[in-house]
């Protein structure tokens, strides 16, 4: 046969050649050819295909060519409906179509029913940014690629795309306040083809903000034992924005953290809270300030506005980055004189300090030597034996073996530049500064 058979490498060759080796509907036979031609569906781009090639077999047929008749004949069901005129023209018999072998033509259905269940789960959890992903079951991945090859159709795109492509637009345009968003997306809605179970994974929700602790015995983290949490948490005094949100679980991300036993105060510390799995996304500022501030007597809590996840990959990254201002309660052995005072504000300026990781913390911390620096030590005689600090230090620095010793781990100590036992009874953080704050 000359003409569209023999032209193997044009489109409607291609596409002919295709047919005669699989059924195929308009949107899976247009699939093939997906980039070729600007702003058309595949369906279109199929049934264009289709009706070139009845019409291309009609003037083979008409010129006398008895194989264009046989072949015609034979994909007839296949190029249904499209044939179904000249078939009955030829044979005085009615036509139906031959199902595809890819989606058995319930592609366009699985589209609409995909994207009206997903735009209804969008809405059930807030949602207005998502995209949308697609997984495929039952070996049509293999199919596909097995007609692509066989059909050499080196301009298709996959069923995974089409889909995707397809439910996200159809969202759009049936749910109001949907909009597909690759930046940015609160959620990615998961289909599987051809089974159609829908899943939706919420991004948490981020808000950037500073704490302030104002109680002891307060852990950062939220501390469960078999008997209830080991301390109030600051995660704990947060809980009113979970189900604010109606959000699974609650996160803290601080810039550092103080001692269980001390309080932070002045600046506060910069924090992000994520919240997991949320429900509701959107609330008023005034309400999520009223939910993280409970237990405003202990935790005291201030939102500078939302924050993205790559904020708390920074937050997490720029700890040792930081200043810190501690305010330390400090008893002495010997009697504190102007001249030890003196001599503790003197040397433990801009003074570098080596510390292996305190004892106290062994069990949970590897065992490494830092270096941190002390950038100022100004203190207050309140007794004989009893002083208060103010320390600015790089973040990181223990204080309490600074102060202390640490048997040694710490060094220089303030016992051991006085030679006086000296020991932090009562700790607090003031300031804490991030870098970028300080040099701005
Ligand atoms: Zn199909």
């Amino acid at each position: 046969m000359t003409g569209v058979a023999n032209e193997a490498e044009s489109i409607t060759g291609k596409a002919l050649n295709a047919l005669r080796k699989y059924p195929l509907c308009d949107r899976c036979l247009g699939r093939l050819f997906a980039r070729l031609g600007y702003g058309w569906s595949n369906r279109e781009r199929g049934e264009a295909l289709k009706r070139l090639i009845v019409m291309e077999l009609h003037r083979r047929m008409l010129e006398g060519d008895d194989t264009a008749r046989t072949v015609f004949l034979e994909l007839a069901p296949r190029l249904y409906p499209y044939s179904q005129g000249l078939y009955e023209k030829l044979t005085g018999k009615e036509l139906g179509p031959e199902a595809c072998i890819i989606c058995g033509g319930t592609l366009d259905d699985f589209i609409r029913k995909a994207a009206e269940n997903g735009a209804a789960l969008l809405k059930a959890h807030d949602i207005s940014r998502f995209v949308v992903g697609v997984r495929l079951s039952g070996g049509i991945d293999r199919l596909e690629d097995e007609i692509k090859a066989a059909v050499r159709a080196e301009h298709g795109e996959s069923i995974k795309s089409e889909i995707r492509r397809e439910v996200g637009k159809l969202i759009q345009s049936i749910g109001t306040g949907l909009t597909v968003d690759f930046d940015d997306p609160e959620a990615t809605l998961l289909i599987e083809y051809p089974t159609g179970m829908l899943w939706l994974q919420v991004n948490s929700i981020f808000y950037k903000g500073r704490y302030w602790k104002k109680g002891r015995l307060i852990s950062q983290a939220y501390w469960p034992t078999p008997t209830g949490p080991k301390y109030y948490s600051i995660e704990e005094a947060l809980w009113g924005l979970l189900s604010l949100h109606k959000a699974e679980r609650l996160v803290l991300h601080a810039s550092g953290r103080e001692d269980v036993d001390a309080r932070m105060l002045g600046t506060g510390r910069p924090m992000i809270i994520e919240l997991k799995s949320p429900r509701v996304r959107r609330v008023p500022v005034e309400a999520v300030v009223r939910a993280a501030n409970k237990n405003k007597a202990l935790v005291e809590v201030e939102i500078e506005g939302s924050a993205s996840r790559r904020e708390v990959r920074l937050y997490k990254e720029g700890v040792a980055r930081t200043t810190k201002t501690y305010k330390a309660l400090i008893v002495s052995r010997s009697p504190l004189s102007d001249s030890i005072i003196r001599r503790i504000e003197d040397f433990f300026s801009e003074r570098t300090i080596m510390q292996r990781t305190p004892k106290r913390v062994l069990h949970r911390r590897p065992d490494i030597l830092r270096r941190r620096k002390v950038y100022t030590i100004k203190c207050k005689r309140i007794s004989n034996y009893t002083m208060e600090c103010v320390i600015v230090a790089e973040g990181g620095l223990y204080i309490k073996e600074l102060v202390s010793g640490d048997e040694g781990r710490t060094t220089p100590s303030m016992s051991e530049i006085t030679g006086s036992r000296m020991e932090c009874v009562e700790l607090d953080v003031i300031g804490v500064k991030h870098e970028a704050e300080i040099t701005a």
